[in-house]
């Protein structure tokens, strides 16, 4: 018996003898026992069988199953691999509702706003993603907008996205300046998740006069293109998750009209090309520097086009999000 199995062994022993219980007063309960009983029969030989060899174990390849298959299904008897077509195809379902999910998690696409205009792009390297993308428009005015990369990719990640998602959700609108509001974030953050996920994000807010507030937790930098000039807005703190207590301030800036402010995660900027180059150390420059009067919708594309003819033949392997704020004045 494998290490890993042994020390999930207590939590699925306890959850085991939770369903064993549960099993028996709802059998107690019913005209129809019989539909529990088969389902207890097999509660009662995993018990049984915890801690002895085979418990763990595939019935098909005889490898070990993955601890985290195990303590989703403690009665579990295959490993992934050897999965019928059926279970395949339940799990590809399964990953097909999750993505349908997170996709109503995405703010609207091209918001017009209070002499804001911004567009996204969102697309994940697998069935869903672990970037964070948001935007929240207040009755007062103010613009949110967020743009984060949790730690890890895949279901695990994409988790942890909604539980984002949700966080500032739920803080947003309570008056609080950036640095507060992620300060709060990152507390909540922290104590509901476990080591070693953290996320990086940017969470900035707009006003109408041009005014813009960014908090940069431990992100790429978002780019200020302004009179063909293109700057950088670097990280004012640690990656949220990582400290419950931590600090974080704010970078304030002011957009005119034609100014734009670029975002991203780094699977634009990490993207590689055959000859293992990044596409953000001197190709993302470049193009910026070309093109930096498209509007947002139009800079967004062409970014796209770009970093796909840049890396052409290689699979993406990382998520990637593109945001851009064109301030266009009223
Ligand atoms: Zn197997």
């Amino acid at each position: 018996m494998s290490a890993a199995i042994q020390a999930t062994t207590p939590d699925l022993r306890t959850e085991l003898i939770n369903w064993k219980e549960r099993l028996e007063a709802s059998a107690k309960d019913s005209a129809d026992t019989f539909q529990f009983g088969g389902l207890l029969r097999e509660v009662k030989a995993a018990i049984e069988s915890l801690g002895h060899e085979g418990y763990g174990v595939c019935q098909v390849c005889h490898d070990l199953i993955g601890q985290a298959a195990m303590s989703l299904d403690p009665l579990a008897k295959t490993c992934l691999s050897c999965f019928t077509p059926e279970q395949l195809s339940e799990l590809e379902k399964d990953l097909d509702r999750a993505w349908l999910i997170q996709g109503e998690l995405l703010p609207k696409q091209n918001l017009k706003f209070n002499g804001w205009e911004v567009s996204y792009h969102y697309e994940s390297a697998g069935p869903v993603s672990g970037d964070y993308c948001d935007l929240v428009s207040l009755d007062n005015g103010e613009l949110y907008f967020l743009i984060g990369d949790v730690s890890g990719k895949g279901v695990a990640a994409s988790l942890l996205m909604s539980r984002l998602h949700a966080i500032f959700r739920s803080l947003i609108g309570a008056g609080l300046g950036v640095s507060e509001l992620v300060e709060r974030a990152n507390q909540l953050f922290a104590e509901s998740t476990m080591r070693p996920y953290y996320a990086t994000l940017v969470c900035g807010k707009a006003a109408t006069n041009g005014e813009m507030e960014i908090c940069n937790a431990g992100h790429v930098a978002p780019l200020l293109l302004h009179d063909g000039n293109v700057s950088a807005i670097a990280a004012t703190g640690l990656p949220i998750g990582m400290f419950c207590q931590e600090r974080y301030s704010s970078t304030q800036i002011k957009l005119g009209q034609g100014d734009r402010l670029l975002l991203y995660t780094d699977g634009l900027s990490e993207a590689r090309n055959h000859d293992d180059c990044e596409y953000g150390d001197d190709r993302l420059p470049a193009l910026l520097g070309e093109c930096q009067k498209l509007p947002a919708v139009a800079l967004v594309k062409r970014l796209l086009e770009d970093v796909s003819e840049f890396s052409l033949a290689r699979p993406r392997s990382d998520d990637l999000t593109v945001m851009a704020i064109e301030m266009v004045g009223h």
